[in-house]
């Protein structure tokens, strides 16, 4: 069997811990006895993001913008902790901060749904997507810690060089503050992306902030999707017979645990990463979820939901066994590998991203799952496997196909 050619390079962006460990497994058992691969590598591990002084993050997020499509292993966001433990000179920044704020954009997250694992909110029987601005606000701050004594204010100044200014808060005792921003050519593509994914998937879409409370910031969010949804998509979404529906988010909280799934909910970027979590476990696992970034000029970048499962790569680190699910991470590679097929008119490849999705979905149908989704699974003959062992079962059903 010749292997699939590729005629595009890939973004390949390697991670960290447990994942990293993941990211080998997968190229090795189901994607090079298959493809000539060709990625163009980045290692995002923190020793080496630490080696360049993150330079690699900026140059892997300008190859995306260059080539068009990436994949992303989960990195580690360092703490406190991590300082000593991998000897950094600071403390770098979130990669996926750093990437989308390159490539501004909306990040999708989907449930994937499998026979056997019933949603913890029994009422959800269809798909939540999560689209989540990916620009701004709390991700790219600036914060202060403020003595007592002292006073805070919001100073702008203009082109003409004037001030305006508005008074935070007088402090007596210590305090902090936080000052964000969002813009709005970035809310506008941000409010396209979802109206489009909406029109793609033929759902209705929902949107919420709290702009009672945040009467300027809050409610300029929902004051350019309302404009942008009159202007350019009332028509289109009466065609499709889907909707456009705004409320506050803590209604829309409310409103989503009663519902039966099957729309897309539109999240700021803080509520996107909270509610996304949510979502995943609510439907089954967090390695349960895709998720793809999709720039308002079409770049794709497609990583899993969750981190770097830094226990199980302790226990990986002790020699011990670990039985970590692979399946988000395995979704980041065939959504990316299909985009590129589609973009390069390599009907192979998206043939083949298919087949590997069906093949993932087939294990876990058949009783053959990791130790996450075995504790829920309601299969009578499940079967627990470890990390390896999945991924070669997975290969036994992707051979069947081919
Ligand atoms: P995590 O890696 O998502 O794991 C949290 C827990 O969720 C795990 O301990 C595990 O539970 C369960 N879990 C998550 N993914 C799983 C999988 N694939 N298979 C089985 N169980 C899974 O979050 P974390 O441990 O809080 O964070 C670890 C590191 O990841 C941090 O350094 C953080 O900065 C980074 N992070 C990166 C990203 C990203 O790059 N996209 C996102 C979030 C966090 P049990 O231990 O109970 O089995
Ligand atoms: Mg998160």
């Amino acid at each position: 069997m010749s292997k699939i050619a590729m005629k595009t390079p890939l973004v390949e962006m390697d991670g960290d811990e447990m994942t990293r460990i993941i990211w080998k497994m997968i190229k090795e058992i189901l994607l090079e006895p298959y493809i000539e691969l060709n990625t163009e590598y980045y290692n995002l591990g923190l020793t080496h993001r630490n080696e360049t002084d993150d330079q690699v993050t900026v140059d892997s997020a300008n190859a995306t913008k260059k080539y068009g499509v990436a994949v992303k292993c989960a990195t580690i966001t360092p703490n406190a902790a991590r300082m000593p433990e991998y000897n950094l000179k600071q403390m770098w920044k979130s990669p996926n901060g750093t990437i989308r704020a390159m490539l501004d954009g909306t990040v999708f997250r989907s449930p994937i749904l499998v026979k056997g694992i019933t949603p913890y909110i029994p009422t959800w029987t269809k798909p939540i997507t999560i689209a989540r601005h990916a620009y701004g606000d709390v991700y790219k701050n600036t914060e202060m810690v403020v003595k007592g004594g002292s006073k805070a204010e919001l100073c702008v100044t203009n082109d003409d060089g004037t001030e305006e200014r508005s008074l935070i808060h007088n402090f007596d005792g210590d305090g902090i503050i936080q000052g964000m921003h969002n813009l709005d050519s970035s809310i506008s593509s941000f409010a396209r992306a979802c109206f489009n994914y909406a029109l793609d998937l033929k759902q209705d879409i929902w949107f919420a902030t709290k702009d009672t409370i945040s009467k300027k910031y809050d409610h300029t969010f929902k004051d350019i999707f309302q404009d942008i949804f009159d202007n350019e998509y009332k028509e289109k979404f009466e065609k499709a017979g889907i909707e456009y529906f705004y409320t506050l988010i803590d209604d829309a909280v409310a409103r989503v645990v009663r519902s039966e799934g099957g729309y897309i909910w539109a999240c700021k970027n803080y509520d996107g990463d909270v509610m996304s979590d949510m979502i995943a476990t609510a439907f089954g696992s967090l390695a349960m979820m895709t998720s793809v970034l999709v720039s308002p000029d079409g770049v794709y970048e497609y990583e899993a939901a969750h981190g770097t499962v830094q226990r199980h790569y302790y226990k990986h680190l002790k020699g011990e066994e670990t039985s970590t699910n692979s399946v988000a991470t395995l979704f980041a590679w065939s959504g990316a590998l299909r985009k590129r097929g589609e973009l390069d008119n390599t009907p192979d490849l998206c043939d083949f991203a298919d087949k590997l999705e069906k093949a993932t979905i087939k294990t876990i149908e058949d009783g053959v799952m990791t130790g996450d989704l075995y504790l829920i699974s309601k299969l009578e003959n499940k079967k627990k496997v470890n990390t390896r062992e999945f991924l070669e079962e997975v290969n036994i059903r992707l051979k069947e196909m081919i």
